[in-house]
């Protein structure tokens, strides 16, 4: 196991170093099914990526009405807001993506650090919103992705 750990994360590095750097500028994702659509900073690019491109996802399941949420602060705020309370089942659970798209051995940008920089910047000058991935994927927001994937849970968890 530790072995696997290991290797894994020499892959990671290898990759990391692959990567290039996000231009700063309205950009496409460079997987070529995903077509023209222009990605204006890096966090909606990765927001992007990691809804479309990683086979699996993070569900949040709310306790108190079983909603469902693919994004932690969805549903903390949800909890917040409905139920006046955030319940400490944050981790999520890992599920298959529905949505993905094979990047097909396109690797994602990497984050410019000036970026880094002003998105640390906003996250300390809002306290409160602590739980933020590394990825940083809470910026933008994709109602039509949200959409979908409510309608889709909506309708199975009806029966
Ligand atoms: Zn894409
Ligand atoms: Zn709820």
């Amino acid at each position: 196991m530790d072995l696997f750990d290991n290797v894994q994360s020499e892959v990671d590095e290898f990759l990391e170093a692959q990567r290039p750097t996000w231009p700063n500028e309205p950009t496409r994702c460079p997987v070529f099914a995903c077509g023209e659509q222009l990605y204006r900073s890096f966090s909606s690019f990765s927001r992007h990526w990691s809804q479309k491109h990683k086979p699996d996802i993070q569900q949040f399941a709310c306790v108190a009405c079983h909603k469902l949420f693919y994004r932690r602060n969805d549903y903390t705020a949800h909890q917040r807001k409905k139920h006046a309370v955030v319940s400490p089942n944050t981790e999520g659970t890992s599920v298959p993506n529905e949505l993905y798209i094979a990047p097909g051995g396109v690797l994602p940008y990497k984050a410019d650090l000036r970026e880094k920089v002003a998105a640390k910047r906003k996250q300390l000058a809002t306290p409160g919103e602590t739980l933020v991935s590394h990825e940083d994927t809470t910026t933008c927001r994709d109602q039509e992705f949200d959409d979908q994937r409510g309608e889709n849970v909506f309708k199975k968890s009806k029966k």
